[in-house]
């Protein structure tokens, strides 16, 4: 692997608009991202991608968009008021906080030799004041998971939708999470995205269930163009488990930095449910009117950030070639995942018939396609932009065009170029593009 691979993709969302440092003119929010024109694109398309995978394609999983403020006391049943905190070290002498299970020596200060504190838990909620009053009574937490949200909704779901066994909950939405140590550009940052799904099953199907969800996940990533090595999957061992899990599989990408997760998949058990009954003395339990039995389903939890999953496509798809002596940088998405898929270039910007033909095709192909229009170098550079904010098709339009009323279609990866009639365009993206 390119040992520069990370800088060239950090270099290329900035200087192309997909990721943009927060904050920027005011010299940045370390560890915090915003995302460009061609980044927003590439985002809502991998969470369309997996919706349709989850929701659309499925008729056993409920969408839902709950909300990032929760009552505190869905915190203190979960768990995470008590459990959810890494280790810390202070270094006493240049006060740089590290995280304990990240050290070599647990006494040394890595950055200035000086002496480390004790480790001590850090909890990693970011807590805030509901209301004008900043007292105890007000303390409300920024979710930390999308997942809490799914299980204060299991009744709310039993009661709308009547659902049988097995049946689940999808969402997608932020999660805040005060980390000791962010870093590695968007991979470990303190505001993310997540998606995840809470399947509930038969507490008997639930290893069923696991495995099944762990091959689902891994094969998504696949058809998505994930090159088969650089995904693997890794079972936790047991020391290694989150309080609320009984087994885990991470899916991990081969990021440049090394092997990194992208994905969990947990069985939850009943935990979930019962931590909340408990909290709040009612029954959160699944009426079986076959075997006229009442119990707590499992819950089977396959979680996975966007943000992290962004990363890994466009390390996946960074390419440069050589042609004729140049290197081209072509950044290759799978269709679905390509912000833009139709660039419309005219060659000379100065035949006012041209341009102006140029344009009505781009808007006509709008109505389709995500298309852009760009008329504002010459053709070469042209194709170098929309080469490396992977542009599937590129459209071009030339003095022939305005005599013969065909246009060249040039295909991103294989630069093949074919000649179309103007009348057949559409029809010509369209069994490419419609997936
Ligand atoms: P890690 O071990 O890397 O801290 P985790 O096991 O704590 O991650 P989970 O609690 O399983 O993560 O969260 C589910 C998913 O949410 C992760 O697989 C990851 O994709 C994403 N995620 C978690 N923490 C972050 C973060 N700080 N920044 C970006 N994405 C995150």
């Amino acid at each position: 692997m390119d040992d520069n691979l990370m800088d060239k993709i950090v270099s290329l969302c900035k200087r192309r608009g997909f990721i943009f440092q927060s904050s920027d003119i005011y010299g940045g929010l370390s560890n915090t991202w915003d995302y460009g024109p061609y980044g927003v694109e590439l985002k809502n398309n991998l969470k369309r991608c997996w919706w349709k995978s989850v929701v659309y394609e499925r008729d056993d999983i409920f969408g839902l968009d709950a909300a990032i403020l929760m009552h505190p006391k869905v915190w203190e049943a979960s768990g995470h008021v008590q459990n959810f905190f890494d280790l810390k070290s202070d270094c006493k002498s240049c006060k740089k906080r590290f995280k304990t299970a990240d050290l070599k020596d647990a006494k040394k200060c890595p950055e200035c030799g000086g002496e480390l504190t004790g480790s001590r838990p850090f909890n990693l909620m970011f807590k805030t004041y509901q209301g004008p009053v900043e007292d105890a009574t007000n303390v409300i937490y920024l979710r930390p998971e999308t997942a809490q949200g799914m299980f204060v909704n299991f009744l709310n779901i039993l009661d709308s939708k009547h659902p049988k066994l097995p049946f689940g909950m999808a969402q997608i939405g932020k999660a805040f999470r005060n980390e000791i140590t962010p870093g590695n550009f968007t991979f470990r940052t303190r505001e993310f995205e997540q998606m995840e799904i809470e399947y509930f099953v038969k507490p008997a199907e639930a290893d069923k269930f696991y495995e099944l969800w762990v091959n689902e996940r891994f094969d998504w990533y696949l058809k998505l163009g994930i090159k088969k090595e650089g995904l693997r999957r890794r079972p936790h061992g047991k020391e290694e488990l989150a309080h609320y899990a009984k087994s885990c599989t991470d899916i991990e990408y081969n990021f440049p930095f090394g092997w990194s997760e992208l994905e969990g998949i947990a069985n939850r058990t009943d935990f979930d449910l019962k931590q909340h009954a408990q909290a709040i003395g009612r029954d959160l339990v699944y009426f079986d009117d076959v075997a006229k039995e009442k119990f707590y389903p499992y819950i089977i939890e396959p979680s996975g950030g966007v943000d992290r999953s962004v990363l890994a496509f466009l390390v996946n798809a960074y390419h440069e070639e050589k042609v004729k002596e140049e290197t081209r940088v072509v950044l290759k998405l799978h269709p679905a995942l390509a912000p833009i898929k139709v660039a419309v270039l005219p060659l000379l910007k100065n035949r006012p018939q041209l341009v102006e033909l140029a344009r009505k095709i781009a808007q006509d192909l709008k109505k389709s396609f995500v298309t852009v229009y760009d008329d504002t170098a010459a053709i070469g550079k042209l194709y170098r932009r929309q080469d490396e904010v992977g542009t599937l098709y590129c459209v071009t339009i030339d003095v022939q065009s305005l005599e013969d009323n065909q246009v060249t279609v040039r295909d991103r990866d294989t630069m093949k170029q074919d000649r179309i009639p103007l009348d057949r365009l559409k029809e010509y993206l369209e069994t490419r593009l419609i997936n």
